[in-house]
């Protein structure tokens, strides 16, 4: 019999921002989980094949301070203190359990590579997946997943838009959760 409900929301979190508080706060209202699980990738491999991210111990940091005030939200290091590159369906695997039922929490652009990532045919036996609407992106992903749409108005904010207007000396505080900006400003000097 499954006893818990989980919510495993993964990412970057290069900085968190106020479009991932909507996203949990709408997984929580919408009643499907007994508790929301926060993971921020040690070494995210198709972000750090691209540029540099700031260092998982900031990144931790931010997360801390972003989500952990939230109705339901546990912020984890589980994925910071394994080595090598973060693979989501190791962290299902911790976590699944016959009495555990995970449910995976993407935004809708991240839907679009779901496929591509690894061992992904068995993470799609593991987990339902829950989307999260964003802008430009279609809120589907095609079979062996199952998955449904959350009922939320698009946030129209991302990291990397917020790092660039950041880079382009536009204050961006308004747009991360308290306490944030500090940590970024920080980090930034
Ligand atoms: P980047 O722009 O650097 O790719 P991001 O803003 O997409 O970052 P991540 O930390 O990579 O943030 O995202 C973690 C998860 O949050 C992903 O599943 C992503 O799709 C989702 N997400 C990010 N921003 C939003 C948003 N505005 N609304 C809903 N989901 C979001």
């Amino acid at each position: 019999m499954i006893e818990k409900r989980l919510g495993l929301f993964g990412g970057t979190f290069d900085p968190p921002h106020l479009g991932h508080v909507a996203a949990l706060s709408a997984a929580w209202a919408s009643g499907r989980f007994d508790s929301l699980l926060v993971t921020v990738a040690r070494e995210p491999y198709f972000k750090t094949a691209q540029r540099a991210v700031s260092p998982s111990e900031l990144r931790m940091q931010m997360a801390h301070v972003a989500f952990d005030s939230l109705d339901g939200v546990t912020v984890s290091d589980m994925e910071i203190r394994r080595h090598g590159a973060t693979y989501t369906i190791d962290t299902v695997r911790e976590l699944a359990s016959s009495t555990c039922q995970v449910e995976l929490l993407i935004g809708a652009d991240t839907a679009e590579s779901l496929s591509t990532w690894h061992e992904a045919d068995q993470l799609a036996e593991l987990v339902t997946v829950g989307i999260f609407p964003r802008r430009g992106s279609p809120p589907e992903v095609s079979a062996p997943w199952r998955a449904h749409v959350f009922d939320m108005e698009p946030v129209d904010l991302s990291s990397t838009a917020l790092r660039d207007e950041d880079r382009a000396g536009r204050d961006i505080s308004a747009l991360l959760p308290p306490g944030v900006i500090a940590l970024w400003r920080a980090s930034q000097r």
